[in-house]
């Protein structure tokens, strides 16, 4: 009966004996991977956001976790790579004082594909052990096309632009948010969320990333 209470490294798959607290978990070796190699020093950047943070660099196996995470239903992840961020936001909430905790949607054939968004999971993950509210403010505008089908910077951003729509109902206006995002690649996607979650009426918005990619200048040595 054992096997019930084994639980795999969530980065590298070796099997964790006798972890039985049903939270995904790491061996050793990885969690000093995540100390050395993998924690985000270098914040990222997001235009017209009033500041924003990601956990990890998103490159070897935090990329294969992500991908794993998004893409074959270890929706149980969302436990990891939120913990990861609730340190980020905990040590924000002074300056950043946050009302209300949302999430980048994701288009409606790709949430019934998948059965689930992963930036939601994130999200509620994050705001619950924090007792701050979560709920979605926008929609993704159906057949968007992909962000990596763009063939330049200036199509992102214009391709970013139109992909996002309020949810009807949405009440930001006045209020603090944070963006809960998975990952932050080029920041076109989460701009344009930022300046529409502003138009309609938000104070200030923040985002929260699980992972950012890494460009030449802050590669972790
Ligand atoms: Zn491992």
């Amino acid at each position: 009966m054992g096997v019930l209470f084994t639980k795999r490294c969530v980065l590298c798959g070796t099997l964790l004996p006798a972890a039985g607290t049903g939270k995904a978990m790491l061996c050793s070796d990885c969690a000093a991977k995540v100390r050395q190699t993998y924690r985000c020093r270098h914040m990222p950047y997001v235009a017209g956001a009033d500041d924003a943070a990601a956990a990890l660099y998103y490159t070897g196996k935090v990329r294969d976790a992500m991908q794993r995470f998004k893409f074959q239903h270890k929706q149980h992840y969302a436990d990891w790579f939120a913990a990861q961020m609730l340190p980020l936001l905990a040590e924000r909430l002074d300056t950043w004082q946050p009302d209300l905790i949302t999430f980048m949607p994701i288009g409606w054939l790709r949430g019934r594909e998948r059965g689930y968004n992963q930036a939601e999971l994130l999200a509620r993950a994050v705001a619950e052990p924090l007792g701050l509210p979560c709920r979605a403010t926008l929609r993704k505008r159906a057949f968007t096309p992909k962000q990596s089908e763009q063939k330049d910077a200036a199509a992102r951003q214009k391709n970013a632009e139109r992909a996002f729509l309020p949810l009807t109902n949405a009440e930001v206006r006045g209020q603090a948010i944070v963006l809960v995002d998975d990952i932050v690649t080029t920041g076109a996607t989460a701009e344009a969320a930022v300046r529409l979650l502003r138009e309609m009426g938000a104070a200030r918005v923040y985002v929260l990333a699980a992972a950012r990619t890494l460009s030449k200048s802050n590669k972790p040595s």
